[in-house]
């Protein structure tokens, strides 16, 4: 079946949405890098507000901006708030459906066990991410979760987009965080 006769031919609503024109792959490094700038601006709004900088969109198969969302876990004290999830809850809102075959998302790190979990159950083409999470991440670092043998949705996976922005804002925020620490500390020691 043509994709672009999804549409017609498709009327199972769990598979409906489907872009008309080919989703970019891993090799279309020009067309991530700034998408992942555009990410990089919602992890900096984030930090404003005193979470982690971790910013997310989502495109469908054109490139068009489905989604957008920056981490609001701490501001909003909801521990599912993470910039994956909102982009992606955007997204469904946008298209109409849970289901976003050939939309790609498109992070500043490595997606946590949560957010791999929504990319399955969005049944997403690919994730764009820009640095490795050693600790938590779930794509490469400390599981495979592009291609998990018990899952029925496989995806691509492309990590290393703007890598050194991206690094460098998280770990400019948690040396400021553990500066604020130890003056609070200092001060409550007088
Ligand atoms: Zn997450």
């Amino acid at each position: 079946m043509a994709k672009q006769d999804a549409k017609i031919i498709d009327s199972d609503p769990m598979t409906f949405y489907c872009a008309p024109s080919p989703t970019p792959g891993p090799d279309d490094l020009l067309v991530w890098e700034p998408l992942m700038h555009e990410a990089l601006q919602l992890a900096a709004a984030a930090q404003l507000r005193g979470d982690v900088p971790v910013g997310a969109v989502v495109i469908d198969g054109s490139g068009r901006i489905l989604g957008r969302g920056e981490n609001r876990t701490i501001f909003e004290n909801d521990p599912t708030a993470h910039a994956e999830i909102l982009a992606l809850r955007q997204a469904g809102a946008q298209v109409g459906n849970h289901r976003l075959t050939d939309a790609v998302l498109v992070v500043t790190l490595e997606p946590c066990i949560m957010c791999l979990g929504a990319v399955i159950q969005a049944r997403l083409a690919g994730v764009v991410y820009a640095a490795a999470d050693p600790k938590a991440g779930c794509l490469v670092s400390r599981m495979d979760g592009t291609a998990l043998p018990w899952s029925n949705h496989h995806f691509w996976s492309l990590g290393g987009v703007l890598e050194q922005e991206c690094s460098a804002k998280l770990s400019g925020f948690f040396k400021q965080r553990r500066q604020e620490k130890k003056i609070s500390k200092n001060l409550a020691e007088r």
